[in-house]
């Protein structure tokens, strides 16, 4: 009999041999500047979490009473018997953070736009997308029956040419959703997001940001895309982010008007299905936006290190692309030279991972450095000096 379950080792066995498979790397102890990685001490250079809040002591004592509280699970998903005083208190504190009507909490942000998106636009609708989106944006449209365009990265001369075309459709389209990453998280590239607005209000579409890479980087305080611009909830109608990244923990949301929450949670499936988050994540998310309120400070050494770190590494002579944020690519050209420079920089103590082809076009392969607001000075010129040494062998500079 053949074996139906057979292509599992064979399909594994071919990523193997492209060097295409993920081999992963072990944290033993919390993500922090300097780490244990696959049991070497290693200065983090590659994690999300921008301003050190996974670690943070009013995060973890947050979580830590929460358990003592709540105990360690909700019992069930918002919808039946999951909704603690804690998830409703962390959306009101959220929206008042977003200075928006109201939030929603979801239980990651790849849930949040799996969720959301199949339900804002359908049958008879147009969702309207940047070609750089996140993977889960891609999956969230896929999951709508709307009909799907592209337009060229943050090009909005060609957004308006595929809004201009979708006008002379007929029949004419039900709705029409623009949807777009805040930053982009392989480039460090922010969406103009403001002319993107504008565009999309002219030709009477909605307009849906993906900020997991802007909040707590962006903005007054690290409130965001939205914020950074001073944009209405009339020009960008779903602001969706995450808590995985600045915010230090795990978690989806969206914050906008009223009806949009309203409507959301009662349409969401992801939302509706799954069980809701434990206590300590809600408490501890809670504490982050406590945190991103009450320690500005985060923010603002974030971009400090970030300006110098571009700097620095820009006068060496490395090429850092596009980026305009604390997420700086440092662009090698070819995926092995890539793997050599990450290794090399792994031996002398820095843990950055390179990001290859098929994940950015060919030729395109870098180190994605993310800048992190808990490194102290000597931490950034260690990896300065890292990248120099590393980039000389190669021939990188
Ligand atoms: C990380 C990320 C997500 C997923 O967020 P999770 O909360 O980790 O599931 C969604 N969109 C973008 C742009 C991201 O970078």
């Amino acid at each position: 009999m053949r074996d139906p379950a057979k292509f599992l080792s064979d399909e594994y066995a071919q990523l193997v041999a492209a060097q295409a498979d993920w081999k992963l790397h072990v944290l033993a102890g919390p993500s922090q500047p300097w780490c244990t990685v696959d049991g070497r001490k290693v200065l983090m250079f590659c994690s999300n979490n921008y301003l050190g809040l996974s670690n943070h002591p009013k995060l973890k004592a947050a979580a830590e009473s929460a358990v003592r509280t709540h105990g360690v699970g909700s019992g069930s998903v918002r919808s039946i018997a999951g909704t603690m005083d804690l998830h409703l208190e962390l959306e009101r504190r959220l929206a008042a953070f977003k200075q928006a009507e109201a939030s929603l909490v979801y239980q990651s942000g790849f849930a949040t736009n799996a969720g959301l998106i199949p339900q804002l636009v359908g049958d008879g609708d147009l969702v309207v997308s940047d070609e750089l989106n996140h993977g889960s944006i891609i999956d969230g449209v896929r999951l709508s029956r709307a009909e799907r365009a592209v337009y060229k990265h943050a090009d909005v001369a060609d957004l308006a040419r595929v809004l201009e075309t979708a006008e002379g459709h007929a029949p004419a389209y039900r709705r029409i959703l623009v949807i777009t990453d805040g930053v982009f998280s392989m480039d460090g590239d922010v969406a103009p997001l403001d002319r993107i607005a504008e565009v999309a209000h002219r030709h009477g579409a909605m307009v849906y940001v993906d900020d997991a890479h802007g909040e707590g980087v962006l903005g007054p305080g690290g409130r965001g895309i939205v914020a950074h611009f001073g944009l209405g909830r009339d020009r960008v109608h779903v602001e969706m982010g995450t808590f995985s990244k600045a915010f230090g923990v795990v978690g989806g949301h969206i914050s906008g008007s009223r009806a949009l929450v309203d409507f959301a949670f009662n349409k969401s499936r992801t939302w509706l299905l799954s069980g809701s988050h434990p206590p300590p994540v809600a408490a501890a998310c809670l504490a982050a936006v406590d945190v991103l309120e009450g320690e500005p400070e985060h923010v603002e050494r974030l971009w400090t290190l970030t300006r110098r770190f571009k700097k620095e590494m820009g006068a060496l002579g490395f090429d850092l692309g596009v980026s305009t944020t604390p997420i700086t690519p440092v662009m090698v050209g070819e995926n092995a030279r890539a793997r050599r420079l990450s290794d090399r920089l792994l031996e002398l103590g820095v843990f950055a991972l390179p990001i290859v082809y098929p994940m950015v076009a060919p030729g395109k392969a870098r180190i994605r450095t993310i800048m992190n607001a808990a490194l102290t000075d000597d931490d950034v010129g260690f990896a300065i000096d890292a990248f120099a040494k590393a980039g000389r062998e190669l021939g990188l500079v």
